[in-house]
């Protein structure tokens, strides 16, 4: 898969106002984690909210929920709070101030959603 490919952010800028980085290389933490993403999806381990059924609606899960897809309206539905919500996904840095919401669209029809700590922001989306 090419870093074009993984990181094409253009659509979730539009629906979440997003900063869009274009082509910039994952780091080999989200390569991997986008990995094992593609791998529950094919092996039917990812559950979804019920509007997914092929329709052409765009499916979004967050690295905090892997296994569960929703759609744009049942975005409630994986929504996490207090402590939970600022802690960093990938590190696990828990930041009081809160950690940034961050999105990467590996295929057309998913948005992938994480919560990252200021220096794993700084290695995931290129400034
Ligand atoms: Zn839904
Ligand atoms: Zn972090």
């Amino acid at each position: 898969m090419s870093a074009q490919r993984i990181i094409t952010t253009r659509s979730a800028a539009t629906v979440h106002g997003f900063t869009r980085t274009t082509n910039h290389e994952p780091t080999a933490w989200l390569k991997n984690r986008l990995q094992l993403l593609a791998a529950d999806l094919d092996a039917g381990h990812v559950t979804h909210c019920g509007h997914l059924n092929g329709n052409g609606a765009v499916g979004i899960i967050g690295l905090w929920a892997p296994r569960k897809a929703v759609c744009r309206d049942c975005q409630h539905l994986i929504g996490i709070q207090g402590a939970a919500d600022r802690t960093c996904d990938r590190c696990g840095h828990h930041d009081p101030a809160g950690v940034t919401l961050s999105a990467v669209r590996p295929i057309p029809a998913l948005i992938v959603l994480m919560g990252l700590c200021d220096a794993c922001q700084r290695k995931e989306a290129a400034k």
